[in-house]
């Protein structure tokens, strides 16, 4: 069965102080993690070593980076391999969000490499997708996004693909608190499951985890996540507060 999801995405921001500090909010709110559902902290490279900490022991809560690189080890100054994560205990990775696909030039054939060589080291990637403003204008969300998943993760076989979180993100929607309607949610998750499933098969898609992300927040979680092809969240703004990352907790199916 497919897990329903919050997953909170701290970008660049926090000091380690401010980020244990927020850790320790969170866990004082009460909230609860049933079997099927789990919160998954996406924190700063710097901060991954005390997130896990943080999160050591607690049922359904996992720790994600915000990007691994593409190659196994060696000369690549600056980068993160998943070997390191992997080392760390780290379980997910957030790949081709649409910051690093727009300010980092990410080609979806880049993620395809980085998403192989997170599941030949047992970490699930958090996948990205979603389109600007102007396609979603020309009506052109659907193709752009059956694109960005044939290219980075076809090639997977049925048993990889289930290792696969997606993270539908519609660019016009992130950080401008504007929201996708829960419809508009709902249609182009319900189509993403279908391009799953007639690649893989409805069982298989059926067990894919689609989370929503653009602007989520305490107020408007319940009826995003309402929706039978919503499984939770990618959230950034609103999971830099306690109270609305538990709100947004306790608002999973
Ligand atoms: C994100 O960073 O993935 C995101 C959805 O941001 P926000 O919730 O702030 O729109």
């Amino acid at each position: 069965m497919r897990k329903q999801i919050a997953a909170a995405n701290w970008k660049m921001n926090l000091t380690l102080q401010k980020g244990e500090e927020l850790f320790d909010d969170i866990i004082a709110l009460p909230h609860e993690l049933k079997a099927d559902q789990q919160a998954i902290f996406a924190v700063p490279f710097p901060y991954l070593a005390m997130a896990q900490q943080k999160v050591h022991g607690r049922k359904n809560a996992f720790i994600a980076a915000q990007n691994c690189y593409n190659k196994k080890s060696g000369a690549y100054t600056g980068e993160t391999s998943v070997e390191m994560l992997q080392s760390l205990g780290i379980s997910y990775v957030v790949l081709g969000h649409s910051e690093r696909r727009e300010y980092f030039n990410e080609s979806n054939q880049f993620l395809a490499e980085k998403v192989n060589i997170c599941l030949e080291n047992n970490i699930h990637p958090i996948f990205c997708c979603g389109e600007a403003l102007s396609v979603r204008e020309a009506n052109g969300q659907n193709d752009f996004v059956a694109k960005q998943l044939e290219e980075s993760l076809f090639h997977l076989s049925a048993e990889q693909i289930q290792k696969v979180v997606i993270a539908y993100e519609p660019i016009w929607a992130i950080g401008t608190g504007k929201t996708a309607t829960s419809e508009q949610a709902q249609e182009i998750h319900k189509f993403i499951r279908s391009q799953f499933a007639a690649k893989y098969g409805v069982a298989v898609a059926e067990n894919i985890s689609i989370l929503y992300g653009g602007s989520v927040k305490g107020s408007n979680a319940k009826e995003l996540f309402s929706q039978p092809d919503v499984d939770g969240g990618l959230v950034g703004g609103a999971s830099l507060v306690a109270s609305e990352f538990v709100a947004i907790i306790n608002a999973l199916k």
